[in-house]
C-alpha cells in the first residue's frame, strides 16, 4: 500500500504482535523525490472555511451556535472516529464485529477536521496559520528538521 508516496509495506517490520513502520531519514521522504500528486489531493484551509461558512449560513440559518455546541459536535465525530478504530482493531487481533475497510474511518476524520475548522471559524482563527505556527513549534521543541 502507497500513502503519501511511502511505500509503507517495504518499511513496515513485525515486533511482535505489532507492525512497526521505519522510515530512513535522508529518504524520499525528507528529500521531496517521491511522487505525489499534490493537485489531486490539494485540499486548503481557505477553500474549507469558505465552504463551512456558507454551509453553517444554509444549515444554520444565519444563527449564532454556541462553543459548547461545537464542542460537543467534534466530540461526537472524535466518538464516531474512534468506533471505527475499535472495529479496525477488532480485525486486526482477530475477534467478531471487526473489518477492514478503513472508508468509515476517512470520512470520521473528515468530520473531524471540518468539525475544528468550525470552532476556528467561531472565534476567529486562522486555522492554517495556527497549524503552521505549531507543527513548527513542536518540530523545534523536540529537535526535528521537518517544517511547514
Ligand atoms: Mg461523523
Amino acid at each position: 500500500m502507497t500513502v503519501s508516496g511511502i511505500d509503507w509495506n517495504a518499511a513496515k517490520r513485525t515486533r511482535g504482535n505489532r507492525d512497526v513502520f521505519s522510515i530512513k531519514p535522508d529518504s524520499h521522504y525528507f528529500d521531496n523525490s517521491f511522487d505525489w500528486d499534490w493537485k489531486s489531493h490539494h485540499m486548503d484551509f481557505g477553500k474549507l472555511r469558505a465552504a463551512n461558512l456558507n454551509r453553517h449560513i444554509e444549515w444554520a440559518e444565519g444563527r449564532e451556535l454556541s462553543l459548547s455546541f461545537r464542542g460537543v459536535e467534534l466530540a461526537g465525530e472524535v466518538g464516531e472516529a474512534c468506533n471505527e478504530i475499535k472495529k479496525l482493531e477488532r480485525h486486526r487481533i482477530g475477534i467478531v464485529g471487526g473489518k477492514e475497510d478503513v472508508s468509515g474511518l476517512r470520512e470520521e476524520l473528515s468530520d473531524i477536521l471540518i468539525s475544528v475548522d468550525l470552532i476556528a471559524m467561531d472565534l476567529g482563527i486562522d486555522l492554517g496559520e495556527a497549524v503552521r505556527e505549531k507543527f513548527n513549534q513542536t518540530s523545534e521543541k523536540y529537535g526535528l528538521r521537518t517544517r511547514l
